[in-house]
């Protein structure tokens, strides 16, 4: 596949199997500036719902790269940021549905689902994932640390009202963040919370890459068995994901497009190259490791790799 802009993947998710991306805003454009977000700290913070690309624009990209021999599961609209702050969102899904007989999913913080229009544009995907990460107004400023027009109080009431106005499949996230939200009592009001929302699978998460902050740590194996356990949903953890593809001819150039969309530790790139029957990973680790415009991140006993 050739290198979009606005098109990426198929990248594996836990959750979805092989996922077309479909970016439709900024890098970094966002509503939270979540404490674990592996983009880093938002620097382009709005609640202002924006068309930041022409809706064909995305589109041509679209036809063009399914036009080619890629494998995929999943359509996803999710992106650097937050996916429903594109004001044409509900045309992109209306009209990505009449060339892609594959599931179309939107991956959301939710903060927005208070808001009827982006309610109603949402309706046309067949997975909608929304995040559910704090549990009052305080664990909301230290987790999501949303727009300050944003209130815990009405991002819960638009995800509460928006999982029962949706018929399809609403997969519910929870990312859970050591020493946080991953006691028992911040599990015990989660679950409360969880009570109040229609959902159809939940999924609990933890930071498994670089974190916006470095204090933030995921949570043992023994407390996200917890949380499963409280909450009643699956670990991510537990799935295996499948593995990255790329049309890509070129090796490198396929690995830095890759990394480009999505950071990548040293082992996912290993297993990447191996696959593609590539004989000199260790001359393209090293070409990576001295690439001034790729970003090497120490985290967890391994190197990320994502493109600065
Ligand atoms: S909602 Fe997603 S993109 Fe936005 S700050 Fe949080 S993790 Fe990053």
């Amino acid at each position: 596949m050739k290198d979009y802009k606005y098109i990426y993947g198929p990248i594996p998710s836990r959750r979805l199997g092989r996922s077309l991306g479909i970016a439709p805003i900024p890098v970094k454009t966002c509503n939270y500036s979540c404490v674990y977000c592996q983009l880093g700290r938002t620097d382009k913070m709005t609640l202002t719902r924006q068309m930041f690309y022409p809706v064909q624009d995305i589109l041509a990209e679209l036809k063009d790269a399914i036009q080619g021999n890629i494998e995929y599961d999943v359509v996803s609209v999710v992106g650097n940021g937050e996916p429903t702050l594109y004001s044409g969102l509900g045309t992109l899904i209306q009209e990505t549905r009449k060339y892609v007989a594959k599931p179309i999913a939107v991956i959301t913080n939710g903060a927005l689902l208070y808001d009827s229009i982006v309610r109603s544009e949402l309706k046309g995907a067949d997975i909608v994932m929304p995040s559910l990460d704090a549990y009052d107004e305080i664990s909301f400023h230290q987790i999501n640390r949303g727009h300050h027009g944003l209130s815990f109080e009405r991002v819960l009431s638009g995800i509460i009202e928006f999982s029962h106005e949706y018929t399809a499949d609403l997969w519910l996230e929870i990312m859970i963040i050591a020493g946080v939200n991953d006691s028992d009592e911040s599990l015990e009001k989660l679950r409360d919370l969880t009570k109040l929302i229609r959902f159809n699978r939940l999924y609990i998460n933890t930071p498994i890459r670089p974190p916006a902050e470095p204090w933030v740590t995921a949570s043992t194996p023994e407390r996200l068995s917890r949380a499963a356990c409280i909450l009643g949903g699956t670990s991510i953890e537990h799935f295996s994901p499948t593995p990255y593809q790329s049309g890509i001819d070129d090796d490198y150039r396929a690995v830095i497009s890759l990394i480009g969309r999505h950071a990548m530790r040293e082992q996912e790139i290993i297993s990447f190259l191996r696959i593609r029957g590539n004989l000199t990973v260790d001359l393209i680790l090293n070409q990576l490791k001295e690439d001034n415009d790729v970003e090497k991140i120490h985290y967890q006993d391994t190197i990320i790799f994502r493109t600065k």
